[in-house]
């Protein structure tokens, strides 16, 4: 059964400043401790951050940009748009996560002087405020249900002057998905269930406030999949 109200988010963020958090930081870090199903995930998911950084630089240079990478995770894109001169704002819900970012974006820029390192900050998305001209929000939505991810569409596309850039695991690719989840989730982990998004849902979402979409991007491996969206205001 699905969980209402805040129950999602409580579950989430407890899952990621506990387990989630040692198997995650895993997936995106640079160790070899990782298991074939994590080595791949790891590959997609950098696949990912690698489209979104060349969606960004396809319009014009990063210098001075502001930025707000919402739910950051350990920093896999803040760090790459920093180095690029972006003004960045990173938060996760996860304290656990941002400790890490912050460690991990000190080591990887530190001596980058004309670098302006990522400002961290734990807050869920709900509570962002401010206006940043680019807002993007990686493989987050999957933590929600669709009534609850239209409400997190709206919010970030109210942060954003001009553009938004979302990724999520696509609805098409169900049966797959429901076929490898068993390895995607393994052990305690499965306590935190994986929604998937039909591109519509989200197109439709982003209609309602105004907002549609302009590219489109799709990342998949064996274990990882992706839909990645740039919407603009209409
Ligand atoms: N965006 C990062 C990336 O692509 O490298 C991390 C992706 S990770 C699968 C999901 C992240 O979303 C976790 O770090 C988690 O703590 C964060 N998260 C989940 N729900 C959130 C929310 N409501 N607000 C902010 N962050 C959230």
């Amino acid at each position: 059964a699905e969980e209402v109200g805040g129950g999602d988010k409580e579950v989430v963020k407890e899952y990621f400043n506990n387990s989630g958090f040692q198997r995650w930081r895993k997936i995106y870090g640079e160790t070899d401790d990782v298991n074939r199903v994590q080595r791949d995930i790891r590959l997609g998911h950098s696949k990912t951050v690698e489209n979104v950084m060349k969606m960004l630089n396809d319009e014009g240079s990063l210098k001075g940009i502001t930025v707000c990478d919402a739910g950051c995770g350990t920093g896999s894109l803040a760090i790459p748009l920093a180095r690029e001169g972006a003004i960045v704002y990173a938060s996760d819900i996860s304290a656990a996560m941002v400790a890490e970012a912050e460690k991990q974006a000190k080591e990887q820029l530190q001596g980058d002087v004309a670098t302006t390192l990522p400002k961290f900050e734990v807050s869920d998305l709900e509570s962002l405020q401010g206006k940043y001209d680019t807002v993007v929000c990686l493989d987050v939505l999957i933590h929600y249900p669709q009534y609850q991810a239209d409400k997190m569409i709206g919010h970030l596309a109210s942060l954003a002057s001009s553009r938004l850039i979302l990724s999520f695991a696509p609805k098409t690719f169900y049966y797959d998905i429901l076929k490898r989840i068993g390895e995607l989730f393994p052990g305690p982990s499965k306590a935190t269930r994986a929604y998937l998004h039909s591109e519509g849902d989200v197109e439709r979402a982003l209609r309602k406030v105004g907002w549609k979409i302009r590219k489109r991007g799709l990342i998949t491996t064996q274990f990882y999949f992706a839909r990645l969206v740039e919407a603009v205001p209409i």
